[in-house]
Formats: C-alpha cells, structure tokens, sequence
C-alpha cells in the first residue's frame, strides 16, 4: 500500500518536471513581462515554493548524513571492513571519473565545439575564479579542527571523517555506550521519517523550480552554443546509459533498466535542484527501498560520492576545454589531455555538490593547460540548463558505484530489486 503511494509520487515528480518546463517556456515566449509575472509569479511563487522546497531538504542534509554515517560504521562493525568498503568506492569513484572525462575529451575531438564559433552572438560574462588548493591541504582539510564547526559549516568530507571515528568507536564500546548507540539510531529513524515528509512537498517544489529556470532563459543563447551543448549532453548520456549500466550489468547482474525506472525519480529530482547534497537523503532511502541496499553501505558512499564523485560535471570541464581551446585557436598536446584529465579527477575532489560550482573547479582545469580563464564566460549563460543535467549524472555515477560496492559485500537485498517492478 506505501509502496504504491511512494510510486504514485515518483510519476508526479516527472509530471510537474515536465509541466514545469511547458509553463516556464510558455511564460518566457508567450507572456510579456510585467510586474504580476515577474514579481509575483516567477520572483515570488515559483521562487518561494521550489527554494522553500530545496532549503527543505538541505535542512536534512548534515543531520542525516552525520547520524546515518554513525549507524553504518557501527554496524560495519570493524574497520578492517570499513576501509576495504573506502578503499573500493574511492577506486570505482575515481576511475568512472577519469573514464567520464576521456569520453568527453574523445567527443569534443569529434564535434570540435569551439571551431566556427560566431563570438559577436555569445552574451559573455565575468567567470568566477576558484582558488586553487594544493593536493596536500585538500587531503590534510578532511580531518576537522573543530568537528562542530564543520556540522555547522556543513563541511561534508570532515563530517564524514568524525562521524566515522565515532561509529567505530561506539561498535567497539557496544554495550557500555549503549545509551548513546541507541540515541544516534532513533535520531537516523527520525531523520529519515522527515525525508519521507519533505519528499511530499516534491512535486510542487520540483515544479516550481523547473518553471523558474525555464521562464528565465528560454532557448535564445542555446543557439551559437548549440554544438558545445550537444557535446556535453551526447558525453552525459554515454556516461549514463553505455558506461554505467554496462557496469552496472557486468558487476552486479542487476538488469539496468529495472535500476533506471526505480532510480528515475532521484534523478528528475537532481535535475530540477541542480544539487548533488540535497539529493543525498532520497538518494539514500530510494537505495534502500526500493534497489534493496543496505544503509550501512550507501550511508556512507553516497554523501562521499556527492563531494568526491562529479563525472557529470567532468563530462561538462572535458568538452569546455576543448571548446575554449578551439575559441581562441589554442593547439592542445597530447600530454594536455592527460592533466586535464588528471586535473579534472582532482579539481571535484573537496567542492560541494551545489548548483555551478562546476563552473568554479573549471577555472582550475583551464589553468593546468594554459587556457584563458575568461574562456568560462562564454559558457557561463547557458550553463544552468548543463547544470541540471549534469547532476542527475553525478548522482547516478555516485549510486550505481553504490550498487556494485554493496553487491560484492553482500550488502544487498535482491528480492526487494525485483519487487514491483511491473507497476512502475
Ligand atoms: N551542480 C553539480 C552538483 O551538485 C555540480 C556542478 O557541476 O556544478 O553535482
């Protein structure tokens, strides 16, 4: 009965998706601008409910992902364990990124986005410039100085190494921190129960949303920048549907297609907030309901691949980079591709999955080869419709290296798989 309740609202998100973006074309084309659409309508309703809905679920983020990290270590139980689970999803994390980068290097080589590019049609604007972090400080910055100020700062990859160190330690205490054991697991149930609230609002958040974001840009600056979009969206989608589900079939043995209908929603969902950390929390409960993997595992996995795993936006940096270099007539060596594809694995390392912030790290992969940096203004004005796109890759990489780590620890559940399948 909850199970066809949880499905109906799978189907409304995609339907508000999908109106969303009608209602939001047709303001932008049909309705001309004046003060009820823009004020009330678009700055006002729209703006309200789909942030009112994201703030919602970010809300959720640090005490979910701080408390479910708990329970998962603890019931790994040893870290012997724990860091053969670290050590494999870093590995699978790091190579879908780098294979995710060499698709797009492979097909903006083939597309060629920057060549007979009309400069005078492309609306450019001020790029923002990430500082660059060395390799020692982005690995030394995952041990917190102070573990409540990075709660309070929401600061993902330090969260996630206290709460770690804290699971172990309360498994190893067992009974004598009993009281503390049971604090943290009733606090994860609760904070799950809140998921399950917030996701109710989804359908009118994610509408929201989607028809603000439409009704802002429309389709006029896609068209100088048609082949650059159409790099990145092709290298998305043979990252998503070839790369990942041949993983997916070849680790698992688990049909991809039942995986993409259930793992649909959390993808729509990704698409419209353009945020791999509000995703963190369904991502987690879809795993575990309806793709049967334990929370042990994803609890873990998934708040690490939303700060460390971003093959969507390398997919998106690979394809810039040859665009920019192709706009302003900059030859690339072959030993360029192999640091921008080493760059790029490093550059998502430590940012936080948020709306553009694939922009910023991008500044990072010009500079490693010698590309202007002003070359992200020409990018910068279509980028939010590659964003979305891009994150419902993130997030996917991100839960299908879950899947194949938690199939080989036999942390899944398969009957729960094929459960409902038809009724999808
Ligand atoms: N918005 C993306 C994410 O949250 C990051 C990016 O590519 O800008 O995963």
């Amino acid at each position: 009965m909850t199970e066809k309740r949880k499905l109906g609202l799978s189907t409304q998100i995609f339907i508000s998706l999908l109106i969303g973006a009608i209602v939001g074309l047709a303001l932008y084309y049909l309705v001309p601008a004046s003060s009820f659409k823009d004020d009330v309508l678009v700055g006002g309703l729209f703006y309200f409910v789909g942030n009112g809905f994201i703030r919602c679920m970010q809300m959720l983020v640090v005490p979910l992902v701080f408390s479910s990290l708990i329970c998962g270590a603890m019931s790994i139980g040893d870290s012997k364990s724990l860091g053969r689970v670290g050590g494999k999803i870093i590995l699978f994390y790091l190579c879908t990124t780098a294979i995710a980068i060499s698709v797009a290097l492979a097909i903006g080589s083939l597309i060629n986005p920057g060549i007979g590019l009309d400069m005078e049609l492309i609306e450019v604007a001020q790029p923002t410039v990430a500082e660059a972090t060395g390799v020692v400080d982005t690995f030394l910055n995952i041990i917190p100085v102070n573990p409540v100020a990075s709660l309070s700062a929401g600061s993902m990859l330090q969260i996630i190494f206290f709460a770690i160190l804290l699971g172990v330690i309360l498994a190893k205490q067992g009974e004598k921190a009993d009281t503390i054991i049971r604090f943290f697991t009733q606090f994860n149930d609760i904070m799950m129960d809140m998921t399950v609230l917030v996701m109710k609002i989804a359908p009118a958040g994610v509408f929201c949303l989607v028809a603000k974001t439409f009704s802002e840009i429309g389709f006029n600056g896609f068209l100088p920048m048609i082949k650059y979009m159409l790099g990145v969206v092709l290298g998305l989608a043979v990252q998503c549907f070839i790369v990942y589900m041949l993983m997916l079939k070849v680790f698992t043995g688990i049909s991809p297609k039942v995986f993409l209908k259930k793992f649909s929603s959390v993808m729509g969902f990704a698409f419209s907030t353009a945020t791999s950390n509000a995703t963190i929390p369904l991502s987690i409960e879809t795993l575990n309901k309806k793709l049967g993997v334990s929370k042990k595992i994803s609890s873990f996995t998934i708040p690490l691949g939303a700060t460390i795993n971003m093959d969507g936006t390398a997919i998106m940096q690979g394809v810039a980079v040859i665009f920019v270099a192709q706009a302003y007539n900059i030859p690339l060596t072959p030993t360029d591709y192999l640091v921008v594809i080493f760059t790029a694995t490093m550059a998502s390392i430590g940012t936080a999955g948020v709306p553009g912030v694939g922009l910023i790290t991008l500044s990072m992969v010009l500079v490693s080869v010698g590309l202007p940096v002003e070359g992200i203004g020409l990018i910068m004005g279509i980028d939010r419709i590659l964003d979305m796109t891009r994150t419902a890759v993130n997030i996917t990489g991100d839960a299908v290296c879950t899947m194949i780590v938690a199939h080989q620890e036999k942390a899944i559940n398969h009957d729960i798989i094929m459960q409902d399948v038809d009724i999808i």
